[in-house]
């Protein structure tokens, strides 16, 4: 069973993670709430420690990754992304509905949850 982490967004990862998340999102500095690795991690805001719903939607990612190999992933959401948007990217439309029941048989989590 593959572990994930999950860890805070903070210092020098916290760094990168909010100007990628400014740079390709547009996402105001520090208002990511979560952001899945394609290295089996997964990044939270403090406040949203204990959020579970952030959590599935994450290890959803991280599922998508896997399944579809992670540089193959990253094009499908990036091509689906200039297509219909974020909002109805299928990938986030999976993502909301996940529930995390769903992934913990198949991942080990560890960490903030
Ligand atoms: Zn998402």
């Amino acid at each position: 069973m593959k572990t994930i982490k999950v860890r805070c967004i903070k210092g020098f990862s916290g760094f990168f993670i909010n100007l990628f998340a400014l740079l390709f999102s547009g996402i105001s500095w520090g208002h990511l709430a979560g952001w899945a690795s394609a290295w089996n991690t997964i990044y939270i805001r403090k406040d949203k420690i204990g959020d579970t719903k952030l959590i599935a939607h994450e290890l959803c990612h991280i599922h998508q990754m896997n399944t579809h190999g992670k540089f193959k992933f990253m094009l499908l959401y990036a091509i689906e992304q200039c297509k219909v948007g974020y909002r109805n990217n299928k990938y986030e439309v999976e993502a909301r509905a996940a529930r995390l029941q769903n992934f913990l048989g198949i991942y080990k989590v560890e960490g903030y949850l």
